[in-house]
């Protein structure tokens, strides 16, 4: 079948006989497709992905999809059409399963193989299950993919009884989204607060009142043990006793997917090791995306972050690269979550800070906190107040242009390392 002719911008024209293969149809994968056609890439581009679905958005699947707001097709980043039309080889339901580096091909795992002039990397994660008594159990959820939220979706309904394991974002916005619903919803938190990895007590604090109000039922510094009912959830067994519930969503936070590049001996650590061009230690393989380990030019540390900003920034940064068009990935990571009528919004880091000034009120549920260290902003987190976050999120952007931040060097920023703790 004949290849469409690929749409590209004449700015930049590569050889039209080079191929880049990239390795997962995620954001990060799909965002450096997009990108190497805009940016003049003319020649092959290969994006393959493990799901059966055209690239989409997560974030939805915990907010606006789960409670039945947004249809499938609104997730999807592109329309049908966009990725033939565009000269970009989407392969769905395809597992990359080796990289051949010395002959510089792909292997998938039905056997078939692809060569490359430059591999891309965007494996993204996977999430962290648990291994407690029963947790192999029908009823026992995890939310990753649109095949999760689908399964997930219909399961939630009103009067059933949901426990949710983590009060982390997406443990929060599915518990959000479930009480919403008309379910009656406990989340279990092993530490003492919520949201403890990625923002101060404060903020916890404000969202545990919110879901409380809204009748969710939540219990920190208590760890489930077991899942119990076998077939049927009957109850979680916890420090605290046994919380009633029919099915259970763990949110315990992510996995870099990093055994391909580990197999291929790319050097990993908490994420594919990449320069600030995402290069890995081999000049024709990059990586972007929630799979990487970074170095972050702000902070000056390495993260491995797990958001679609960065998802974006870098899988563009990559592309740029591969086109042969120099791109430092350097940015201000930031942050959304969606929970009942509240966005917060959150940006730069919230470690190191020796000052939190305050604005708006919170008993308003408008309200936003600056973080501060020696009279210098770090960071940012907004509750329904954009436009204070957006003056901060400027003034954070101009601290990194002209590289002035006084950077937080210990602790480590906790909301970078969440997936490190857990490990
Ligand atoms: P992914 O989107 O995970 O894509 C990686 C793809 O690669 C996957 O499809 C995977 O199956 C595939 N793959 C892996 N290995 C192979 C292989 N060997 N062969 C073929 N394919 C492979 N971020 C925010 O910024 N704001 C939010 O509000 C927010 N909410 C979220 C809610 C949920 C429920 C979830 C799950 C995530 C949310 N995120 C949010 C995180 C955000 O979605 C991720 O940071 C982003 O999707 C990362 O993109 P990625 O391309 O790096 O990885």
């Amino acid at each position: 079948m004949p290849r469409p002719v690929p749409v590209v911008n004449r700015r930049h024209r590569t050889a039209p006989s080079e191929a880049v293969v990239i390795v997962g149809a995620g954001q990060a994968g799909a965002e450096a497709a997009v990108a190497l056609r805009e940016h003049g890439f003319a020649g092959r581009v290969v994006l393959i992905g493990d799901e059966g679905q055209p690239p989409y958005q997560r974030p939805p699947l915990s907010k606006a999809f789960l409670t039945g707001h947004l249809s499938v097709d609104r997730l999807y980043l592109r329309p049908a059409g966009y990725w033939a039309a565009h000269g970009i080889e989407l392969r769905l339901h395809a597992q990359v399963e080796r990289i051949d580096r010395r002959a510089m091909r792909i292997q998938l795992s039905g056997g078939e193989r692809i060569g490359y002039d430059k591999l891309l990397l965007a494996t993204g994660t996977r999430a962290r299950k648990v291994e407690l008594p029963g947790a192999r159990g029908p009823c026992v959820h995890y939310l990753r993919t649109l095949q999760d939220a689908l399964r997930l979706r219909e399961s939630v309904a009103p009067g059933r009884r949901i426990a949710i394991i983590g009060g982390g974002y997406i443990g929060l916005e599915v518990a959000a989204s479930a009480a919403t619903a008309g379910a009656t919803v406990t989340v279990v938190e092993a530490e003492r607060g919520l949201l403890t990895r990625v923002t101060t007590p404060a903020i916890g604090e404000f969202f545990a009142a919110a879901h409380r109000r809204h009748g969710v039922a939540v219990l920190c510094d208590t760890r489930v043990t077991a899942f119990l009912g076998g077939e049927r959830l009957d109850a979680l067994a916890t420090t605290r006793g046994n919380v009633a519930a029919d099915l259970a969503v763990v949110g315990v936070g992510a996995v870099p997917n990093v055994e391909l590049a580990q197999a291929a001996g790319l050097p990993c650590d908490n994420g594919i090791v990449v320069d600030e061009y995402c290069r890995t230690s081999d000049p024709s393989i990059f990586a972007a995306g929630d799979c990487t380990s970074h170095p972050n030019g702000w902070l000056k540390q390495r993260l491995r972050l797990e958001s679609v900003q960065n998802a974006v920034a870098q899988g563009t940064a990559a592309a740029l690269n591969i086109a042969g068009q120099p791109t430092r990935y350097a940015e201000i990571p930031w942050f959304w979550s969606n929970q009942y009528d509240y966005k917060l919004q959150t940006a730069g880091t919230f470690a190191g800070h020796d000052e939190i000034v305050e604005r708006g009120e919170r008993g308003s549920g408008s309200f936003a906190l600056l973080y501060r260290r020696q009279g210098v902003l770090l960071g940012v987190d907004a509750v329904n107040m954009p436009r204070e976050y957006m003056m901060a999120r400027k003034q954070l952007s101009l601290q990194l242009l002209e590289g002035q931040a006084e950077t937080p060097r210990a602790p480590l920023a906790r909301e970078f390392t969440a997936s490190r703790r857990a490990a």
